[in-house]
């Protein structure tokens, strides 16, 4: 690590700081994920060793790229590309929202990134703006793989799963122990409305609160939802909220085409089973209509296959 030298913090999260680094010898500017202490805390260690894992395993235009793993000193640290900006950073530039192309964009290669993962069977499961990077010229690249884990085999369940709030789709806020891709293909539909306006869509409290937003706008759980809901000991003694009267995407975002709305409520359905894969949501009319993919330079954008780093690229240095 004494190669580099810090440049300043660029992000603190609860299992440790990201911080961008500059490398003495070649200049190449980086951006170093340093863990907090990992012997005497087996959740950073889970956390540290799942994020190496599974990054060493997806190498994607559109997922942030690491390059060095280094272990000192009872830290693991992750060395990064350093990629410009989140679309966080982006909305907080333009509070009233993104324009509508670069919405578009940012979109696509989100998509491309998530499906990725999920032919990998990964799924990412705290997609948010600030764990999206875009980099000066545009390129998306997810971030933050420390929840992201491997689909579980049929009978297997999750356990240890803790997201943020605002992006959690309904089947992870009743506490369903079986879910999957859609998880992701949810975030994406929360994404699509607060790109383009600048508000978050669900902006829950609390889980029932979340749960009340989603249901004020999208109707009763599914059935097998509203069971899990009553059985979670987390709710023992609360009762769903009984929504009289629905405030419909279309009614609270009229100024937003309908494209947009049947995109954001596909990727909305509560349902699980009923939304959209991530090759499905590519097909959708956002990006085939309005000559978007000759306006978006998306040919440069999706390089060809051949042209990922080897996997020799991973160096450990220590
Ligand atoms: P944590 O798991 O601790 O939350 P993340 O991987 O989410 O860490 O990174 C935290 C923040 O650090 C991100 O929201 C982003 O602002 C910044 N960041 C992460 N990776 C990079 C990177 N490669 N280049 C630039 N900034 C980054």
């Amino acid at each position: 690590m004494e190669k580099y030298e810090i440049l300043g913090l660029v992000g603190e999260g609860s299992y440790g700081m990201v911080m961008k680094c500059r490398n003495k010898e070649t200049g190449r500017v980086v951006a170093i994920k340093k863990f907090l202490e990992s012997e005497d805390d087996k959740m950073v260690k889970k956390i540290a060793m799942r994020e190496i894992k599974l990054l060493k395993q997806l190498r994607h235009e559109n997922l942030v790229n690491l390059l060095e793993v280094c272990k000192k000193k009872k830290r693991w640290y992750l060395v990064f590309e350093f990629v410009d900006h989140t679309v966080l950073d982006d909305l907080e530039m333009f509070p009233n929202g993104l324009d509508y192309n670069k919405v578009r964009k940012y979109l696509y290669q989100i998509i491309k990134g998530i499906g990725f993962c999920h032919s990998h069977n990964i799924i990412h499961r705290d997609i948010k703006p600030e764990n999206i990077l875009v980099s000066c010229s545009g390129i998306i690249k997810l971030c933050d793989f420390g929840f992201a884990r491997t689909l579980a085999a049929p009978g297997e369940a999750y356990t240890d799963y803790v997201a943020t709030r605002w992006y959690r789709a309904p089947e992870l806020l009743v506490g369903d122990i079986k879910y999957g891709k859609a998880v992701d293909v949810w975030a994406i539909g929360c994404l699509v409305t607060e790109m383009l306006t600048g508000e978050p869509l669900f902006p829950g409290d609390s889980d029932i609160d979340q749960l009340y937003h989603i249901m004020k706008s999208l109707g009763n759980l599914i059935p097998r939802h509203q069971e899990l809901f009553y059985k979670n000991p987390l709710f023992a003694g609360v009762r769903l909220p009984e929504v009289k009267e629905l405030d419909p995407l279309e009614k609270r975002y009229s100024k937003l085409s309908v494209t947009i709305i049947e995109f954001a409520k596909r990727c909305l359905q509560t349902d699980p089973d009923k939304r959209p894969s991530c090759s499905e949501l590519l097909q959708s009319d956002l990006f085939n209509k309005d000559c978007f993919a000759e306006s978006s330079n998306l040919q440069l954008l999706s390089r060809k296959p051949g042209l990922r780093e080897p996997a020799s690229f991973f160096r450990y240095i220590c």
